[in-house]
């Protein structure tokens, strides 16, 4: 748990508290388990598997820096391994700076080539999201985000309503203000398109664990900037809250010039160290013993629509297993 701020998402329980994957701590043994927080691990430590193995490699630990930039060592016991969950981001930036990826790439950047592991990094997807808000002409209850739909070609619809006061800008000058406030109900309709066709790869910005959020910031800042309160009377039969839908709907072209407008990132982005490139069908590391990639980052396609449900199911699918190998 790094002391940078990076985005997490949750999921919601049946009375809409939201959680992360960090309140199962809550049900671990307390007393088989250290949690170090405010630490950014840098490095996987490696070394030989064995004086027979040649030059294979395993890993036996992790180098982390503390929240004022102390290095600490953490060494897997015997039998151990090391499981990385660092995401779809921060997972293949921690094996390229371990030394294993791409070499000629690691080479660039200088960086001791370990394991020559063509696509770390390689496979990257971000799953479009397109939207609408539009003011409700029916009240509706307030609603967290709930999934509506699926359509034939696999786009997840998602909806929620949200009950906002609402301030006219002519109303501090010419209305006083009234004693009640007035509420609107703001619906917003979304869809993920999930296996979006193309995928992107991870550049290192730096060999330093330093997050460097201009990209993600600057996605999400234009994609906030769609939803203001901009052409507040767009479109024909809605108020939209933002982008309103063309007015000829069963126009392709003026369909397609909507959606590359207002396209923005779902959230939802994985890959970078993809099962059958990276990690084997057991989520071990490709070529280097005692090493696991355990999250969002060896998935090809986002599951569904909200994908942190089935993360979790993940990590207790891997960990049954392991359990159950150490067992043998
Ligand atoms: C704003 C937002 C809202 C979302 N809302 C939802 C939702 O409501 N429901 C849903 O199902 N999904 C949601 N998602 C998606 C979901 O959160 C992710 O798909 C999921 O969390 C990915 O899980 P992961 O284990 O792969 O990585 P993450 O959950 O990103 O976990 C990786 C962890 O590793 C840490 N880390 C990274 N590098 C290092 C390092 N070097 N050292 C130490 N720690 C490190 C990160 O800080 C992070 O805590 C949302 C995502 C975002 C960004």
């Amino acid at each position: 748990m790094p002391w940078e701020p990076r985005l997490v998402g949750s999921t919601f329980d049946s009375s809409g508290r939201r959680h992360t994957a960090a309140d199962l701590l809550g049900y671990a043994k307390a007393t088989n388990i250290r949690v170090a927080v405010h630490a950014s691990v840098e490095r996987i430590l490696l070394a030989p598997t064995s004086a027979l193995s040649g030059s294979k490699q395993s890993a036996i630990g992790v180098v982390y820096r503390d929240r004022i930039g102390r290095y600490h060592h953490a060494m897997v016991r015997e039998n151990g391994e090391v499981i990385l969950s660092a995401g779809a981001i921060g997972t293949p930036q921690l094996l390229l700076l371990s030394g294993i990826g791409p070499r000629s790439y690691l080479s660039s950047w200088g960086i001791p080539v370990v394991h020559h592991l063509p696509y770390v990094g390689q496979f990257l997807y971000d799953n479009p999201r397109n939207g609408i808000s539009i003011v409700s002409p029916i009240p509706l209850e307030h609603s967290l985000i709930q999934v509506v739909g699926i359509t034939n070609l696999g786009a997840y619809i998602e909806a929620a309503s949200n009950v906002i006061p609402f301030a006219s800008p002519a109303r501090s000058v010419f209305i006083r203000t009234p004693s009640s406030p007035l509420y609107l109900t703001v619906a917003t309709l979304m869809e993920k398109i999930i296996g979006p066709l193309s995928s992107g790869s991870l550049q290192l910005a730096s060999t330093d664990i330093k997050w460097h959020a201009q990209g993600w910031d600057v996605l999400r800042s234009r994609s906030m900037e769609e939803f203001k309160f901009r052409e507040w009377f767009g479109g024909q039969d809605f108020r939209f809250v933002g982008p309103a839908l063309p007015v000829n709907q069963s126009n392709d072209a003026q369909m397609a010039e909507f959606c590359h407008r207002t396209v923005s990132t779902i959230w939802h982005y994985h890959g970078g160290c993809i099962v059958g490139k990276v990690v084997d069908s057991d989520h071990q590391v490709l070529g280097i013993d005692a090493l696991r990639v355990v999250d969002g980052s060896t998935f090809n396609v986002s599951p569904g629509t909200n994908p942190q449900a089935t993360l979790m199911m993940l990590g207790r699918y891997i960990g049954i297993k392991i359990t159950k190998e150490r067992m043998r």
